[in-house]
């Protein structure tokens, strides 16, 4: 078994790595060559989360789980709040293969998912994108949108307006005018990532202008919720996989409340493979609820090893 610790993590995958990964199992998902095993996700009490993602990937030969969870004291501890670890095993003989850490994997693989529906179902004439969150994720999802897009500026709510310069840092290294907003001046975006840990909804129907995309990437957990009810039952929903999506994602309330018919729900594997023509019209919300597969951390880890193998770096161990 091969240890990749997460200090070498950032040399060996890259953000474009990232996308190609993800968008390779999405696809696989879609042609049902790849399956995703039910999530187990616990509440530790006092905000604590952690569970596990696994799946099958019989096309790119990946079978793994990613163990992990959210800490919210961590960040008083200098340490970031998602925690997590992702083992591979030998999908033939279920040998375990690789134990790799799953930190920026995480972040790398969320914000592929994100771009990968902007890519797909934005407005090819996006120009102004809004950031709602400002929290460990969102310099990475802000990074990733920037690259599929050409957006002349960022607008940015968040609960905690403290956290705001430092996506605004990240906004001028892209050279980006960045501007810190009230949720009302939404209106303004032709994209909106929401990346927060909120339980309940922050942004309104109200907020958001017709022909917006909508990357809802927060909501991964039963009772977590970042977007209006009507906002989601009103857009065309896409998602990583439908399952997810009405049980912890986004469209669990509007699905849970009837406003939103789970059959509705298309899945983005099936634009990438050609299945779903994706957004129908200019004037069309469209929203992807992302929700995170076990199938996308199998899927960067595998390409975590296979370069660390081809450099001969990280720790071999017997196990
Ligand atoms: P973080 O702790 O670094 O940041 C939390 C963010 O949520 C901050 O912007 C904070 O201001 C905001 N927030 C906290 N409480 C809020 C409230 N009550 N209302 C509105 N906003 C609130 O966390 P992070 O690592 O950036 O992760 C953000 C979210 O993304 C978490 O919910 C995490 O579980 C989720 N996540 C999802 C995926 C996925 O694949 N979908 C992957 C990773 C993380």
């Amino acid at each position: 078994m091969l240890i990749v610790p997460e200090a070498l993590i950032a040399d060996l995958v890259s953000p474009e790595d990232a996308f190609t990964a993800v968008e390779a199992t999405f696809a696989a998902m879609a042609r049902g060559e790849a399956y995703n095993f039910p999530v187990v996700r616990e509440a530790l009490g006092e905000g604590r989360q952690y569970g596990f993602k696994s799946g099958l990937d019989r096309s790119g030969q990946m079978l793994g789980v990613k163990a992990g969870g959210y800490f919210p004291g961590n960040a008083a501890k200098g340490i970031i709040n998602h925690q997590s670890t992702v083992f591979l095993f030998d999908p033939e003989t279920g040998r375990p293969t690789a134990m790799v850490g799953g930190g920026l994997l995480t972040a790398l693989r969320t914000a592929a998912a994100s771009a990968i529906s902007i890519d797909r179902l934005a407005r090819t004439d996006a120009k102004v994108l809004g950031m709602v969150g400002a929290g460990h994720q969102a310099g990475f999802q802000l990074r990733a949108a920037a690259r599929v897009r050409t957006f002349e500026k960022v607008i940015a709510w968040n609960l905690h307006p403290d956290m705001l310069p430092k996506l605004g840092a990240i906004a001028a290294e892209l050279g980006l005018p960045f501007e810190a907003v009230p949720l009302e001046r939404m209106v303004e975006a032709d994209v909106i990532i929401t990346i927060t840990s909120s339980p309940a909804a922050s942004l309104m129907a109200a907020h958001v202008s017709p022909g917006t995309h909508l990357a809802c990437m927060g909501t991964d957990t039963k009772g977590k919720q970042e977007v209006e009810v009507t906002l989601v039952a009103a857009a065309s929903v896409f998602t990583d996989e439908v399952a997810q999506s009405v049980s912890i994602g986004e469209a669990q309330h509007a699905v849970a409340d009837g406003s939103l018919d789970a059959t509705s729900i298309a899945s983005l594997g099936d634009v990438l493979i050609g299945r779903h023509p994706g957004r129908r019209a200019a004037a069309e919300v469209t929203l992807f609820d992302g929700t995170g597969v076990g199938l996308q951390d199998l899927a960067v880890a595998a390409v975590a090893v296979q370069r660390a193998l081809e450099r001969g770096i990280g720790t071999k161990v017997e196990v």
